[in-house]
Protein backbone atom coordinates (compact mmCIF):
# COMPACT_ATOMS: atom_id res chain seq x y z
CA UNK A 1 0.00 0.00 0.00
CA UNK A 2 1.04 3.52 -0.50
CA UNK A 3 1.66 5.45 2.51
CA UNK A 4 1.55 8.79 0.75
CA UNK A 5 -2.15 10.91 1.85
CA UNK A 6 -3.06 7.84 4.37
CA UNK A 7 -4.43 9.10 6.81
CA UNK A 8 -4.93 5.76 9.79
CA UNK A 9 -6.94 5.25 12.81
CA UNK A 10 -6.13 5.69 16.29
CA UNK A 11 -5.97 3.29 19.40
CA UNK A 12 -5.46 4.62 22.65
CA UNK A 13 -4.25 2.43 25.53
CA UNK A 14 -4.95 4.27 28.99
CA UNK A 15 -4.59 3.36 32.59
CA UNK A 16 -3.13 4.25 35.42
CA UNK A 17 0.65 3.40 36.08
CA UNK A 18 0.72 -0.32 36.92
CA UNK A 19 -2.69 -1.47 35.24
CA UNK A 20 -0.16 -3.21 32.48
CA UNK A 21 -0.79 -1.29 29.60
CA UNK A 22 2.22 -0.97 28.53
CA UNK A 23 2.63 -4.86 28.36
CA UNK A 24 0.22 -5.01 25.56
CA UNK A 25 0.32 -2.69 23.63
CA UNK A 26 4.40 -4.14 23.61
CA UNK A 27 2.12 -7.31 22.44
CA UNK A 28 0.30 -5.70 19.96
CA UNK A 29 2.56 -3.49 18.12
CA UNK A 30 5.07 -7.15 17.82
CA UNK A 31 2.16 -8.79 16.77
CA UNK A 32 1.01 -6.43 14.19
CA UNK A 33 4.14 -4.52 13.12
CA UNK A 34 3.21 -3.26 9.10
CA UNK A 35 -0.31 -1.98 10.81
CA UNK A 36 0.67 -0.64 13.83
CA UNK A 37 3.42 2.37 14.66
CA UNK A 38 3.98 3.28 18.58
CA UNK A 39 3.56 7.12 19.05
CA UNK A 40 6.82 7.70 20.81
CA UNK A 41 5.76 10.58 23.49
CA UNK A 42 7.81 13.55 25.00
CA UNK A 43 8.80 13.65 28.37
CA UNK A 44 10.88 15.75 31.50
CA UNK A 45 11.08 12.92 33.24
CA UNK A 46 14.46 10.80 33.60
CA UNK A 47 15.61 7.96 31.71
CA UNK A 48 15.16 4.71 32.92
CA UNK A 49 17.91 2.57 32.88
CA UNK A 50 15.93 0.19 30.16
CA UNK A 51 14.75 2.68 28.25
CA UNK A 52 15.76 4.13 24.78
CA UNK A 53 15.79 7.67 23.84
CA UNK A 54 14.18 8.20 20.99
CA UNK A 55 12.25 4.95 21.19
CA UNK A 56 10.04 4.91 24.65
CA UNK A 57 10.09 8.32 24.87
CA UNK A 58 11.94 11.40 23.53
CA UNK A 59 13.80 12.69 27.07
CA UNK A 60 13.32 16.54 26.74
CA UNK A 61 14.91 19.12 29.06
CA UNK A 62 11.89 21.14 30.96
CA UNK A 63 13.43 24.31 28.75
CA UNK A 64 12.97 22.35 25.47
CA UNK A 65 9.92 20.80 25.96
CA UNK A 66 7.93 24.38 27.25
CA UNK A 67 9.78 25.77 23.64
CA UNK A 68 7.91 23.19 21.83
CA UNK A 69 4.64 23.80 23.73
CA UNK A 70 5.36 27.39 22.78
CA UNK A 71 5.72 26.35 19.13
CA UNK A 72 2.38 24.34 19.37
CA UNK A 73 4.49 21.23 18.66
CA UNK A 74 2.07 19.08 21.03
CA UNK A 75 -1.33 17.15 19.96
CA UNK A 76 -1.57 17.27 24.38
CA UNK A 77 0.14 17.34 26.50
CA UNK A 78 -0.12 16.82 30.66
CA UNK A 79 1.99 17.78 33.47
CA UNK A 80 1.25 14.25 34.55
CA UNK A 81 3.48 14.50 38.18
CA UNK A 82 5.21 17.75 39.09
CA UNK A 83 7.81 18.96 37.42
CA UNK A 84 7.31 15.57 34.92
CA UNK A 85 5.49 16.96 31.77
CA UNK A 86 4.64 14.21 29.45
CA UNK A 87 3.07 15.25 25.48
CA UNK A 88 2.40 13.05 22.21
CA UNK A 89 3.46 15.48 19.46
CA UNK A 90 2.10 16.57 16.36
CA UNK A 91 4.93 15.25 14.55
CA UNK A 92 4.77 11.54 15.53
CA UNK A 93 1.20 11.27 14.15
CA UNK A 94 2.05 12.27 10.59
CA UNK A 95 5.54 10.50 10.87
CA UNK A 96 3.48 6.72 12.10
CA UNK A 97 0.66 8.02 9.20
CA UNK A 98 3.23 8.25 6.71
CA UNK A 99 4.43 5.02 7.14
CA UNK A 100 0.98 3.68 6.25
CA UNK A 101 0.22 2.69 9.71
CA UNK A 102 -2.39 3.11 12.18
CA UNK A 103 -1.38 5.30 15.57
CA UNK A 104 -1.03 3.41 19.08
CA UNK A 105 -0.86 5.45 21.94
CA UNK A 106 0.08 4.73 25.70
CA UNK A 107 -0.93 8.27 27.54
CA UNK A 108 -2.34 8.67 30.93
CA UNK A 109 -5.83 9.32 31.36
CA UNK A 110 -6.90 12.97 30.52
CA UNK A 111 -4.13 12.79 27.25
CA UNK A 112 -7.05 9.99 26.53
CA UNK A 113 -9.65 12.06 26.83
CA UNK A 114 -8.25 15.01 25.04
CA UNK A 115 -7.40 12.83 22.00
CA UNK A 116 -10.73 11.16 21.80
CA UNK A 117 -12.14 14.62 21.77
CA UNK A 118 -10.24 15.43 19.17
CA UNK A 119 -10.52 12.78 16.68
CA UNK A 120 -13.79 11.19 17.62
CA UNK A 121 -14.64 7.97 15.77
CA UNK A 122 -11.23 7.95 13.76
CA UNK A 123 -10.08 6.73 17.81
CA UNK A 124 -10.59 4.07 19.88
CA UNK A 125 -9.80 4.31 23.46
CA UNK A 126 -9.20 1.15 25.57
CA UNK A 127 -9.03 1.79 29.81
CA UNK A 128 -6.97 -1.13 31.16
CA UNK A 129 -8.74 -1.93 34.60
CA UNK A 130 -6.69 -3.69 37.11
CA UNK A 131 -8.30 -6.54 38.73
CA UNK A 132 -8.01 -4.47 42.10
CA UNK A 133 -6.12 -1.56 43.78
CA UNK A 134 -4.30 -3.68 46.32
CA UNK A 135 -2.69 -5.42 43.27
CA UNK A 136 -2.07 -2.32 41.14
CA UNK A 137 -0.23 -0.68 44.21
CA UNK A 138 2.06 -4.13 44.30
CA UNK A 139 2.79 -4.12 40.46
CA UNK A 140 4.21 -1.00 41.43
CA UNK A 141 6.10 -1.82 44.17
CA UNK A 142 7.17 -5.01 43.08
CA UNK A 143 8.41 -2.80 39.67
CA UNK A 144 10.95 -0.92 41.57
CA UNK A 145 11.73 1.92 39.73
CA UNK A 146 10.39 4.78 41.84
CA UNK A 147 11.76 5.99 45.48
CA UNK A 148 9.49 6.34 48.16
CA UNK A 149 8.42 9.77 46.95
CA UNK A 150 7.45 9.10 43.89
CA UNK A 151 5.50 5.97 44.83
CA UNK A 152 3.61 8.10 47.43
CA UNK A 153 2.26 10.24 44.25
CA UNK A 154 2.14 7.57 41.95
CA UNK A 155 -0.66 5.82 44.08
CA UNK A 156 -2.46 8.94 45.39
CA UNK A 157 -3.16 9.51 41.19
CA UNK A 158 -3.70 5.71 40.75
CA UNK A 159 -7.05 6.43 42.98
CA UNK A 160 -8.15 9.08 40.79
CA UNK A 161 -7.50 7.76 37.78
CA UNK A 162 -9.24 4.66 38.38
CA UNK A 163 -12.39 6.51 38.21
CA UNK A 164 -12.11 7.83 34.61
CA UNK A 165 -13.16 4.45 33.72
CA UNK A 166 -16.83 5.11 32.11
CA UNK A 167 -15.08 8.15 29.75
CA UNK A 168 -13.75 5.62 26.95
CA UNK A 169 -14.70 3.20 24.62
CA UNK A 170 -14.07 0.08 25.86
CA UNK A 171 -12.36 -1.15 29.16
CA UNK A 172 -10.32 -4.09 29.16
CA UNK A 173 -9.47 -5.72 33.02
CA UNK A 174 -6.52 -6.98 33.28
CA UNK A 175 -6.15 -10.05 35.05
CA UNK A 176 -4.76 -12.63 33.63
CA UNK A 177 -2.28 -10.76 30.92
CA UNK A 178 -2.62 -13.19 28.38
CA UNK A 179 -6.69 -13.26 28.62
CA UNK A 180 -6.32 -9.50 28.25
CA UNK A 181 -3.89 -9.46 25.47
CA UNK A 182 -6.47 -11.91 23.49
CA UNK A 183 -8.91 -9.49 24.43
CA UNK A 184 -6.77 -6.26 23.09
CA UNK A 185 -6.15 -8.35 19.92
CA UNK A 186 -9.74 -8.63 19.04
CA UNK A 187 -11.12 -5.09 20.00
CA UNK A 188 -7.89 -4.07 17.90
CA UNK A 189 -8.78 -6.17 14.92
CA UNK A 190 -12.66 -5.26 14.67
CA UNK A 191 -11.83 -1.69 14.75
CA UNK A 192 -8.48 -1.16 12.39
CA UNK A 193 -10.35 -4.27 10.58
CA UNK A 194 -6.88 -6.04 10.52
CA UNK A 195 -5.53 -9.44 11.10
CA UNK A 196 -2.17 -10.54 11.34
CA UNK A 197 -1.41 -12.02 8.46
CA UNK A 198 -2.56 -8.71 6.95
CA UNK A 199 0.44 -7.72 3.97
P1 LIG B 1 5.89 6.55 32.94
O1 LIG B 1 6.68 7.61 33.64
O2 LIG B 1 5.52 5.42 33.88
O3 LIG B 1 6.54 6.07 31.67
O4 LIG B 1 4.51 7.22 32.49
C1 LIG B 1 3.71 7.88 33.40
C2 LIG B 1 2.34 8.10 32.78
O5 LIG B 1 2.41 9.07 31.72
C3 LIG B 1 1.77 6.83 32.17
O6 LIG B 1 0.39 6.73 32.51
C4 LIG B 1 1.95 7.08 30.69
O7 LIG B 1 1.03 6.35 29.91
C5 LIG B 1 1.71 8.57 30.61
N1 LIG B 1 2.16 9.16 29.35
C6 LIG B 1 3.18 8.75 28.56
N2 LIG B 1 3.26 9.50 27.47
C7 LIG B 1 2.27 10.42 27.55
C8 LIG B 1 1.83 11.48 26.68
O8 LIG B 1 2.35 11.74 25.61
N3 LIG B 1 0.77 12.21 27.10
C9 LIG B 1 0.13 11.96 28.28
N4 LIG B 1 -0.91 12.72 28.58
N5 LIG B 1 0.52 10.96 29.11
C10 LIG B 1 1.57 10.21 28.75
Amino acid sequence: MSARGFRGKMVIFTAPSGAGKTTIVRHLLNRYKKQLGFSTSATTRSKREHEVDGKDYYFLTIEKFRKKISDGAFAEYEEVYQDQFYGTLKSEIERIWSLGKHVVFDIEVKGATNIKHMYGDECLAIFIKPPSFSILVDRLKNRKSESPSSLNKRIARMKKELSYESSFDKVLVNDLLEVACKEAEIMVEAFLNISEEEE
